[in-house]
């Protein structure tokens, strides 16, 4: 019968079981996941379910009936320990095997820790990846407490606005010379650290922590390179993530910062499929990681389709978004390479247009608060149409497309 097993029960996994009923197969498929819960959103972690704006219901991608209906299975609150590939078969936590003829590793990722040595263990640090983190530091979310956020990426930045919307005292510590850094263009940071100095919000850049310091095991403050401390109740560690990639590793398959997969995502085993966060396929010239919904999704798709006989490569078509405050920052290409970028004015005050270009085209295109200038710079890269710098200056933006 073919049985599909699913290893990882998030945003990726239900795509790919999705897709694959809504082409028609009645193949068996069970999916292992090691939270409590059925696949759910991730982003509104440290958006709207941190402000507490949405109930965990909402966060659900599809609805609980929606597994019996379409005879998905899913094994919650089990992780799956090793693959087996010569007898084919995925043994759970506690001894039970599952057999596979398709194995779909969907693991996602895992926020990078400090180490204990220096703190990363006490209590009221945190990471945020699962409900179970977000529950956690909203509990702790009181009115004047101290959080400094170590990291100044997007989950650091967006928790560092809903903190602050809370009543929350809050400092962003950057090592880096400014926050963003590996996401977007100086521009754009310069739009996103206005915003949160607007809020109350301190950034601290080209600034390493030394260490966490604690008393009776919880914390107190960070101590910082230049010998300062900044007392602190919490802190969240939003320093990047590690793609889960240990049962890969261990049944020998390719793996290179990620599960090696090609345009089907097949990885080194062809009976074993690699999507979403843990996956790494080539783009372009080179190998990457694509740490978004937009990509797990498209991944998990675009993999059923292809297991099916019914697709094509994928060609994924990158974007991402960012809420802070009341501001929604939009991303429609990956900046990788750039070498310019002009910022446009958008129609109303605090509405901006950050465009990346490379070798005279546009790659990529920041928009803050400035929804016509996504959607015009989204249709353009899908299209894959040469739009130069003098095009951006030059044209408004509904002749771009023409
Ligand atoms: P995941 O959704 O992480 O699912 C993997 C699942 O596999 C997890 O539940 C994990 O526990 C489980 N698992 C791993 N190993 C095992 C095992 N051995 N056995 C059983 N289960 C296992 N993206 C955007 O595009 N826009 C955003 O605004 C955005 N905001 C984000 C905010 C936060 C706080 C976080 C954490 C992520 C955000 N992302 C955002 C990223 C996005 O959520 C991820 O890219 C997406 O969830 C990846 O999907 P995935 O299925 O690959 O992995």
């Amino acid at each position: 019968s073919d049985p599909i097993v699913i290893i990882g029960a998030g945003q990726a996994a239900a795509a790919f079981a999705g897709k694959l009923r809504a082409l028609g197969s009645d193949r068996p498929v069970t999916i292992i996941g090691d939270e409590p819960v059925l696949p759910y959103q991730r982003p509104p972690l440290s958006k709207k379910y941190l402000v507490g704006e949405a109930t965990f219901d909402r966060l659900l991608l599809k609805p609980p009936a929606w597994y019996e209906t379409n005879a998905v299975t899913v094994l919650t609150g089990r992780r799956a320990a090793a693959i087996d590939r010569t007898r084919r078969v995925v043994a759970l936590d506690g001894g039970e095997e599952l057999a596979y003829a398709t194995l779909v590793l969907a693991t996602g990722a895992t926020p990078r820790r400090l180490p204990a040595v220096i703190g990363g263990d006490l209590q009221g640090v945190f990471t945020l990846r699962d409900k179970a983190d977000a529950d956690a530091l909203m509990a702790d979310f009181q009115p004047g407490r101290r959080l400094v956020v170590i990291g100044g990426g997007y989950i650091g930045l967006e928790t560092a606005a809903v903190a602050k919307t809370r009543g929350l005292e809050v400092t962003v510590v950057e090592l880096a010379d400014r926050i963003l850094k590996r996401v977007a263009a100086a521009a754009t940071a310069d739009l996103i650290r206005d915003l949160h100095k607007a809020h109350g919000v301190d950034i601290l850049e080209s600034t390493a922590v030394v260490r966490l310091v604690g008393a009776d095991g919880r914390l107190t403050g960070v101590e910082l390179m230049d010998g300062r401390t900044i007392a602190a109740d919490l802190a969240v560690v939003g320093i990047g993530v590690a793609p889960n990639t240990g049962l890969a590793e261990a049944s020998g398959l390719a793996v290179d910062d990620g599960i090696v997969v090609d345009q089907f995502a097949r990885s080194s085993d062809p009976d074993i499929l690699a999507i979403g966060d843990c996956a790494r396929f080539r783009y372009e010239d080179r190998l990457i990681r694509l740490e978004s919904v937009q990509n797990a999704f498209d991944q998990g798709e675009a993999a059923a389709a292809a297991l099916l006989g019914e697709g094509g490569a994928y060609d994924p078509q990158p974007w991402f978004w960012s809420d802070q405050y009341d501001a929604k920052l939009q991303i429609a290409g990956l900046h990788h390479g750039y070498d310019d970028t002009l910022t446009m004015d958008g129609p109303r005050p605090g509405s901006h247009a950050v465009w990346y270009f490379s070798k005279g085209s546009a790659i990529a295109v920041d928009a803050l608060n400035f929804p016509a200038a996504f959607v015009t710079a989204k249709k353009l890269l899908e299209a894959g149409k040469h739009v130069s710098r003098f095009d951006v200056e030059t044209k408004p933006l509904k002749e771009l497309m023409a």
